[in-house]
């Protein structure tokens, strides 16, 4: 009785109260077909090649047909959208299958893209093919890079069309649909939290927390302190996270509540970049061009920022605000100290000593000098001889990192006068190095990737995929499995982006 005119399942769109989830169904696809599927995740799952050629595997991946097992369902949860609170938000498009015990660990499997569910409100719940793509590819490549991230199974088309307004051309159009088949150890995000606390339910609240704990904070479960303690776990792991992004260059474009991970996985692929030129104010997300929030340089700051909202609804539940206040108030120091000792592996150094906090500091401002691209950067710099000599008054000093400056030209006497300096400083500092020049290349080339999934790499996936060719598709996918690798065959894609790339950005959606 009295349910809305669009009820025609209980995935129709509302508030829903006292629950972390409701039971939906995924939409059934007419002829979808599986494009690209993860080895690794296959295998982290438990299944094999010939389970991923099956008719039944295509049906679980898209939604069509699921084992009668399975009890899907979306979870609620809310969350501070570009620092404002935003209400109920909930699994719009994301759908979770079922759990899965593989290897003694816990692993979800969820679908995005596979239709509505009550938490869509006025979008449609579909996904398209580039958005879909720059997640299946961004997700495997961040696990591969070392950085803790939610996994991709699967890429497949729906078979439907689905309506899009396309950003960077700003026209509506027609897209193929998508549905990624998303795996990791659970999608509960801060907003889960929020949500509960939010509305005052103390109650479902302290289930979630206690059902959160029990199943994937173990270790603490016991504690007499134990909100405390899974809170702490939750900084850490969001801090570590954050310092591995800094490492690679990666900006993830929108750090909404809704799109923290409690395991500081990187969650919510949309519409993230890869630094190329180094810039700690460079944000990809468009819509965020004007404060930048979300830019390079401030993710550790949101991250704290979004860690207070956590803290804020997790007080519901507990007496020890000021243990909570505790921790948060060592984030800065610890993040600053981890922060320095990461720098100083990209710099191939042994240990932190006295003055490497401003040769990473000044290293952050030669970098923004003229354009250097941080990935071509670091790499070079493992063939940096501490020995040679460096000779202000000609270029060469410069050589060997010059194929990172994108317009060489650009550099001024001063910006050179700089550079000499901060090559300077850093030789110097070598010669106290414990590393032969070879440890230190082999050091540097472990933490510093050759390739990352640059803007423009997807771009080109992405318009190939769209018409029906996904060769490139998978050797990109392939080529990002080995980041740190020399891997000869794909030398091309260790060069700076095209010109013809450089305001493109990829969006979401
Ligand atoms: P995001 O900015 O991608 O983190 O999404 C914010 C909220 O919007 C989440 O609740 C999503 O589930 C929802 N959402 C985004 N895109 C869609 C869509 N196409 N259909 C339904 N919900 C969506
Ligand atoms: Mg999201
Ligand atoms: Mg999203």
């Amino acid at each position: 009785t009295n349910l809305p005119e669009d009820h025609i399942s209980e995935n129709y769109r509302r508030q829903v109260f006292d629950a972390c989830f409701s039971l939906v169904t995924p939409e059934q696809f007419k002829t979808p077909e599986v494009v690209h599927v993860s080895e690794d995740v296959l295998k982290l799952i438990g299944l094999d090649k010939n389970d991923a050629n099956s008719e039944a595997f295509k049906h679980m991946v898209t939604g069509k047909k699921l084992p009668e097992a399975f009890k899907p369902y979306a979870m609620c949860y809310g969350g501070h959208q570009f620092g404002h609170w935003a209400g109920q938000l909930g699994d719009g498009r994301a759908i979770n299958l079922t759990d899965v015990l593989a290897d003694r660990k816990i692993q979800t499997l969820q679908l995005k893209g596979a239709g509505a569910t009550p938490y869509s409100r006025s979008a449609d719940g579909y996904a398209v093919l580039r958005s879909s793509i720059r997640e299946h590819l961004c997700s495997e490549a961040m696990f591969a890079l070392g950085v803790p991230s939610t996994r991709s199974l699967s890429l497949a088309l729906s078979g439907e069309q689905v309506l899009r307004d396309v950003m960077y051309n700003g026209n509506a159009a027609y897209e193929k649909g998508a549905i990624v088949c998303r795996v990791a150890p659970s999608f509960i995000r801060f907003g889960n939290f929020e949500i509960l606390a939010s509305r005052n339910d103390e109650k479902t609240l302290k289930q979630l927390t206690d059902f959160t704990i029990a199943n994937y904070f173990l270790e603490i479960k016991n504690d007499e302190k134990k909100y405390t303690s899974f809170f702490e776990y939750v900084v850490n792991q969001t801090l570590d996270m954050i310092i591995h992004w800094q490492r690679v260059g990666f900006v993830h474009g929108v750090m909404n509540t809704d799109n923290m991970s409690i395991h500081g996985l990187t969650i919510d692929y949309g519409p993230y970049g890869w630094l190329e030129d180094y810039n700690l104010g460079w944000t990809p997300n468009t819509t965020d061009l004007q404060h930048k929030r979300y830019r390079f340089g401030n993710q550790p700051q949101v991250a704290f920022w979004n860690l207070i909202q956590l803290a804020n609804a997790l007080v519901l539940l507990t007496k020890e605000t000021e243990d909570l206040e505790a921790i948060l108030d060592q984030y800065h120091t610890t993040y600053l100290k981890k922060y320095i000792q990461m720098m100083t592996t990209k710099l191939g150094l042994s240990q932190v000593k006295e003055g490497d906090k401003e040769l990473v500091l000044d290293l952050e401002q030669v970098l923004m000098l003229a354009e250097t691209d941080m990935t071509i950067f670091f790499r070079l710099l493992s063939n940096f001889d501490a020995k040679q000599e460096l000779i202000k008054a000609d270029d060469a000093f410069l050589d060997l990192i010059k194929p990172a400056f994108y317009n060489f030209d650009a550099l001024t006497v001063s910006h050179k006068s700089e550079w000499f300096q901060w090559l300077t400083t850093y030789k110097s500092r070598l010669l106290e190095n414990n590393f032969s020049i070879e440890e230190r290349k082999k050091h540097m080339n472990a933490v510093n990737p050759k390739y990352v999934l640059r803007n423009y790499m997807a771009q080109l996936v992405i318009e190939d995929a769209e018409k029906g060719n996904y060769d490139l598709l998978n050797d990109i996918h392939e080529l990002l499995k080995k980041p740190y690798s020399e891997q000869p065959q794909y030398e091309k894609w260790f060069a700076k982006r095209p010109d013809w790339a450089r305001n493109k950005v990829g969006c979401s959606m």
